[in-house]
């Protein structure tokens, strides 16, 4: 493979194979010591590579550096990916090669009796004449994002290796968390000390992503009126009963599986109870942020309509924001955006620019004041068996990297 990045797809191979799967049930930041034990090697590894100031930081994430070299008044860019892995079985992954794919042959994943078919993912069409890197099966791969956590490493090596390549200061953060979605919750901006940055961590060839959900969850609690049922006419109240009005209160077009797009929704997560008393859990999601406020007020609003009906509070809303649309920051800031699309096309890549349906470690840091739109990483099907990256995409996102970072030198701060 590769002479220009020798070490990405071998490091990446043995990067997968380390169970770094974060834990929601835990309170601990980083949230599982897994994760913990990787990025301690990825800090040493950092320092026998040439980076510096390598930390560790309160939360978790690495720091490192590369100083400009020859280049002055440049911003600082920063590059960071995750390292832990999404909620599914991670251990013992056993990643299989396949060189030169088809385009159209079914691929068997090991012996576990799944398969990635072209007709259930048309988007292996894409990958003829690739070679890929797929599951055995029976875990997921974790290119997302340990793709991006290898890129990045190959961008640092490729920098240090070939010193005619001029930049300004680059800054890089490695982190945990991401996928219970709480890693970057306290990320230090300052001590990270770049004026902007990319998180690479998107999906298939030439994503750019710069817009996110505003995101909110919310707690329903009810309280019902249990009786006898054969004497309840007119006294019982049935809690289960309210939570399923609740959900009828609500536009039956804005659930996740009627909209795309720019179109919100309220998505039930979950739903328990008896007559007695009720629970109800919801997210919210829409990249308005003024459709966003106007969601949560109508939940409330059915809320307030039910307990005046009863004459009591029976009916409580707790909701909570949990991140924000990055793209209202990144609207004033397009430079950075556009100096994605010039590095992609310059690569011959056409940028896909999508605003995504869901949050990334970047809506969090953009809202801590850097601003950090999301770079494809090369993974497809993330998050489970099915998922597969291609070697030659992965380089690719290199040489994206490489062009970023000789763009933004010819930059002024
Ligand atoms: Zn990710």
């Amino acid at each position: 493979m590769s002479e220009k990045y020798p070490k990405l797809i071998t490091r990446f191979l043995r990067d997968v194979k380390v169970n770094t799967r974060s834990n929601e049930e835990s309170d601990t930041i980083p949230s599982d010591p897994k994760e913990v034990a990787f990025l301690k090697n990825l800090a040493a590894e950092l320092k026998e590579m040439g980076a510096e100031d390598v930390q560790t930081m309160k939360d978790g994430y690495v720091f490192a550096k590369l100083p400009a070299n020859g280049v002055e008044g440049a911003p600082t860019v920063g590059f960071i990916s995750h390292v832990d892995t999404a909620d599914f079985n991670s251990e013992n992954v056993n990643p299989q090669e396949i060189s030169n794919y088809d385009g159209k042959s079914v691929i068997e994943l090991g012996n576990s009796g799944f398969k990635l078919d072209p007709k259930v993912f048309p988007n292996m069409r894409n990958y003829a004449g690739h070679d890929l890197i797929t599951t055995d099966g029976t875990t997921l791969l974790g290119a997302d994002d340990k793709a991006g956590v290898a890129e990045i490493m190959a961008l640092i090596d490729y920098l240090v290796a070939h010193p005619e390549v001029k930049h300004g200061p680059l800054a890089f953060a490695f982190g945990p968390d991401e996928e219970i979605g709480r890693g970057a919750d306290h990320f230090d901006v300052e001590a990270f000390g770049a004026n902007f940055a990319y998180t690479v961590d998107g999906g298939p060839l030439g994503e750019l992503e710069w817009e996110t959900f505003n995101a909110a969850g919310a707690k329903i609690e009810i309280k019902g009126q249990n009786v006898h049922p054969g004497t309840a006419k007119d006294t019982m109240i049935n809690a289960l009963q309210v939570a399923i009005d609740i959900q009828n209160a609500l536009p039956e077009d804005e659930r996740p599986e009627k909209t795309e797009g720019r179109e919100g929704f309220y998505h039930l997560i979950s739903m328990a109870g008896t007559p007695e008393e009720a629970e109800m859990a919801y997210i919210i999601r829409d990249h308005d942020k003024n459709a966003f406020e106007a969601k949560k007020k109508r939940l409330q609003l059915i809320a307030d309509e039910l307990n005046e009906t009863f004459g009591q509070e029976r009916v409580s809303v707790h909701l909570q924001d949990q991140y924000y649309n990055m793209g209202d920051v990144l609207k004033d800031k397009q430079e950075i955006v556009t100096l994605a699309e010039t590095a992609m096309k310059k690569q011959n890549i056409e940028p896909i620019v999508e605003p995504v349906r869901g949050g990334t470690d970047g809506s969090k840091i953009t809202f801590l004041g850097l601003p950090t739109p999301n770079l494809f990483a090369g993974g497809e099907n993330m998050h489970g068996r099915f998922e597969f990256v291609s070697k030659q995409v992965m380089e690719q996102v290199v040489d994206v990297l490489v062009e970023i970072v000789q763009e933004a030198s010819e930059m002024k701060k």
